[in-house]
């Protein structure tokens, strides 16, 4: 067999091109991984150090129901692990709404003649309900009436998906509120004022309504610089700030030539390997491909959401409890506020200081997105002031990060794209493999990147397919073979809105 440079190459030093690299060089150390940020492993779970201050992209809870990655988390960081309290609040005009919502509290912070406005508004939208809803908006204005729809859908939902309600289908609001009717959420709210949590139809409390998670006491990257000294202790190269530009198969030898690109000097190597893991976006692997595969126009038509955080540092005035805050406040551009204290006390470095992450949901090259730094600094201390939750006076330092490719979209057509691509890649390249978040084009959390990533090093291990990765759900489990009709009921995927179709 003709002598190569590592058995497996890895594009990406997230969590998935870290698990895999790690469960590999249990077996075998022959691994490189490249990855182009020359600072941090971790990906979208990296864990940003400014001054001192350390903060995520986003807030990353550690939840599995995978007992298997729960297993490799505590292997991976056996000391590390913080449990956290869960509390998350809604902000709407100067008030705040616990998360699921409480009765009575609701009562008293939407006052007596909002909240009769409101029974009024709902009575009104029972008595006359938009025949056959075509929109989110008027499913949402039929189930619950206008002035509900108002302060607790419209505002949250646009900022994240960038899309007015009137645009999004009525469908995902039918999937997602499935059998959630005023009586019903009434009933919950009521519920939760004493303090009882919704259950599912199984009886197990609903996943975002957990009231604790793990987290690493440093933040997530914490998990996968530990993951990356292991892999580099038993001999696995990981190498920093070097971009992958394009593979080359040679399908006589079996052998991939990876090319990689130094960020700083434009420098590049080459590098040969058997098998090739990649987490970077399908869209951009596909055009790197040579020779170029039949589906990379496929690939093309994905669409990504985007995402960006201005980290306050503050003077801890006004300390509050929460985790994160939803912000459904029309008159402020900022979806969420993170408080980075309540996550880990550890990642504060000064006592009598906090860190609040504003996050924006945009679009690259978008208003928000091309932004100044320094812009965005000044929105951010103008939103928190605005929102109460410090005043600009306070805030002594700010840092922006911008996190591209955030999410990818589920748009109508994307399922279809991703089938021809994978059986494309699966007949012509057999040891090329995707894995990972925008590795699958899959909007999951680390667990299902995780799972992905261990699955595809025991096929490689095994020189067989025992696993189909494409059958790992949403909540990292994987299934066997299914019917037709377990895959219908199977959830492997998030729900996301998707646009009204033209008629
Ligand atoms: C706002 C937000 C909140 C989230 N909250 C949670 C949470 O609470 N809990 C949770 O478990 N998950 C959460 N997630 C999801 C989690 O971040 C992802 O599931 C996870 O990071 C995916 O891992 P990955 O390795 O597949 O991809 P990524 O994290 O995207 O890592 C891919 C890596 O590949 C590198 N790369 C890409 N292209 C190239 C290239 N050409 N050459 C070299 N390197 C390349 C990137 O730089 C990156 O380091 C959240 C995500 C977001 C956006």
């Amino acid at each position: 067999m003709k002598k190569v440079d590592a058995e497996l190459f890895i594009i990406g030093a997230g969590p998935a091109g870290l698990t895999a690299a790690y469960e590999f060089t249990k077996h075998n150390p022959s691994v490189i991984v490249a990855e182009k940020d020359p600072q941090y492993v971790g990906g979208i779970s990296r864990t940003v150090n400014y001054n001192g201050y350390l903060f995520d992209i986003g807030g990353h809870r550690f939840f599995s129901k995978s007992q298997e990655v729960v297993d490799l988390w505590k292997e991976i960081l056996p000391q590390d692990f913080i449990t956290r309290p869960r509390l998350s609040r809604i902000y709407y005009k100067g008030k705040f709404y616990s998360y699921p919502l409480k009765a009575f509290e609701a009562l008293k912070n939407l006052g007596l003649i909002e909240s009769a406005l409101c029974v009024m508004s709902y009575a009104w939208a029972r008595a006359f309900p938009i025949r056959e809803p075509k929109t989110f908006h008027e499913w949402v204005r039929n189930q619950f009436g206008e002035r509900l729809f108002r302060i607790f859908f419209k505002t949250y939902t646009e900022k994240v998906w960038g899309m007015s309600c009137d645009e999004i289908s009525a469908d995902w609001a039918a999937q997602r509120i499935k059998g959630l009717s005023l009586t019903s959420a009434v009933k919950n709210a009521i519920a939760n004022s004493f303090g009882v949590k919704a259950r599912d139809k199984n009886g197990e409390v609903i996943k975002t309504l957990i009231d604790s998670f793990q987290y690493p006491r440093k933040g997530p990257g914490m998990m996968w610089e530990a993951a990356a000294e292991k892999v580099k202790a038993r001999g696995g190269r990981i190498l920093m700030g070097q971009e992958f530009v394009r593979m080359s198969w040679d399908a006589d030898a079996g052998i991939w030539t990876v090319t990689v690109r130094d960020v700083k000097t434009g420098e590049e190597r080459q590098f040969t390997a058997r098998h090739v893991i990649s987490t970077a976006p399908v869209r951009e692997l596909m055009d790197s491909i040579r020779p170029s595969p039949i589906s990379r126009l496929h690939a093309r038509e994905l669409k990504y959401r985007d995402f960006l955080t201005v980290a306050l540092i503050v003077k801890d005035t006004k300390d509050f409890p929460d985790n994160w805050i939803y912000i459904h406040d029309p008159n402020v551009k900022v979806g969420r506020v993170q408080n980075f204290r309540s996550w880990s006390p550890e990642l504060v470095p000064e006592e009598g200081m906090n860190c609040l992450g504003l996050e924006y949901f945009c679009f690259e090259g978008d208003g928000l997105w091309s932004m100044k730094d320094e812009e965005l600094i000044e929105l951010a201390k103008k939103e928190i002031e605005q929102v109460g939750l410090a005043r600009a006076q306070d805030v002594v330092d700010a840092a922006v990060v911008r996190q591209p490719k955030a999410y990818p979209v589920y748009d109508d057509d994307y399922k279809k794209h991703m089938e021809m691509i994978r059986r494309d890649l699966e007949m012509h390249y057999p040891t090329l493999h995707l894995i990972g978040r925008n590795g699958m084009h899959k909007y999951n959390n680390q667990d299902h990147a995780m799972m992905t990533a261990m699955l595809t090093v025991r096929n490689i291990l095994a020189g067989e397919k025992l696993y189909d990765v494409w059958n790992v759900n949403e909540d990292a489990q994987y299934h066997e073979e299914l019917t037709e009709g377990e895959v219908a009921a199977l959830k492997s995927e998030r729900e996301v809105p998707r646009k009204v179709k033209a008629a």
